[in-house]
């Protein structure tokens, strides 16, 4: 399994050139090329990405602004990730569930619900390809030691703003 970081920066201002693209990570294994999350930095260049298949974390649109001319490919969200988008022109749309696997090209992944936002509820995923397993959080305000995703995963790739302290706001946030 290959993992290259298509993006690395959250919805703050752009301050480096290496630093410029939102969160989007592509995995490859064997002859699959899975994208996960796709903004609008990518309406333009997903087809020169090419990938095999989308999956969403949530609806934000530094997660998902990339889809708005559809996408070459199946797309997978949770179900109220797909309410949450609307409508988009995208013709093949699977259901992610939650807390079960799901085999995509090969590689196994698990949503795992975690606090984000009420408006669009987002899942972290893990990962597991050729005996290798990561856990991706692009966004999160809680990390969820709790649900025990973490455990027994080799790497947690994710939001570092929750690192050391909550950052869930209660009133008036989104
Ligand atoms: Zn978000």
């Amino acid at each position: 399994m290959k993992v290259t970081f298509l993006g690395t920066r959250a919805e703050i201002e752009i301050r480096s050139r290496r630093h410029r693209r939102h969160r989007a990570l592509l995995i490859e294994q064997d002859d699959a090329r899975i994208m996960i999350d796709c903004s609008s930095d990518w309406l333009h260049r997903l087809y020169a990405i090419a990938p095999t298949a989308i999956v969403l974390t949530h609806a934000h649109a530094d997660h998902a602004a990339g889809l708005f001319n559809g996408a070459p490919c199946p797309v997978y969200a949770t179900a109220a990730t797909w309410k949450s988008l609307g409508r988009l022109p995208i013709l093949d749309r699977r259901t992610m569930p939650l807390r079960r696997a799901v085999l995509i090209g090969g590689v196994r992944f698990s949503a795992v619900p975690v606090q984000h936002s009420i408006r669009a509820p987002a899942v972290g995923y893990s990962v597991l390809a050729s005996g290798c397993s990561f856990f991706y959080l692009p966004d999160v305000a809680e990390l969820p030691e709790a649900s025990g995703a973490l455990r027994g995963i080799d790497v947690y790739i994710g939001d570092g703003s929750a690192i050391g302290r909550s950052i869930v706001r209660r009133k008036g946030g989104e």
